[in-house]
């Protein structure tokens, strides 16, 4: 069993908690997460819902409100987590919402079309829009069986 880890919002008013490994860590470059986390790219760690759970507030929708669920601090409006549309009991954890963020580079990088120019994580993959579905169980055994070193590899984009 893996170690439970904490995180929350900017103001803490929300707080959450994960009981297992993320699944998948990725990087999405879209303009939509430009936007949405005022930066270059959101980071996720992928977790089932059953290994996530809100331990303090109530999130609210945020983003565009349609059938992928963006949830936010309704006083800080710090973007949190989501829930995608069509992909039952998976939740996107924003990795920098953790109290203490994982050390390691995202494993996948997804809309590098729409990148800025200078924005590279070192991902071990990278996609210029999103995988192919049926390409999704490879990213996530291949992340599974990842050599840790390699996040901490020097990396000259
Ligand atoms: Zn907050
Ligand atoms: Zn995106």
């Amino acid at each position: 069993m893996a170690d439970v880890r904490q995180g929350g919002c900017r103001c803490g008013k929300v707080r959450f908690e994960v009981s297992d490994e993320p699944i998948l860590t990725v990087a999405c470059h879209c303009t939509g997460c430009q936007r949405m986390s005022a930066s270059a790219f959101s980071l996720s760690e992928g977790y089932s819902s059953d290994a996530f759970q809100i331990t303090a507030g109530t999130p609210v929708i945020g983003g565009i409100h349609g059938p992928t669920r963006h949830y936010h601090c309704d006083y800080c409006k710090s973007w949190l987590y989501t829930e995608p549309d069509a992909i039952e009991g998976f939740v996107n954890v924003r990795s920098t919402m953790f109290d203490e963020p994982r050390p390691e580079r995202p494993f996948v990088n997804v809309f590098v079309s729409e990148s800025l120019p200078w924005a590279r994580t070192g991902a071990a993959h990278s996609y210029d829009k999103l995988p192919a579905m049926e390409e999704w169980p490879t990213l996530i055994g291949a992340f599974a069986q990842r050599d840790r070193a390699w996040s901490k590899e020097e990396f000259n984009p």
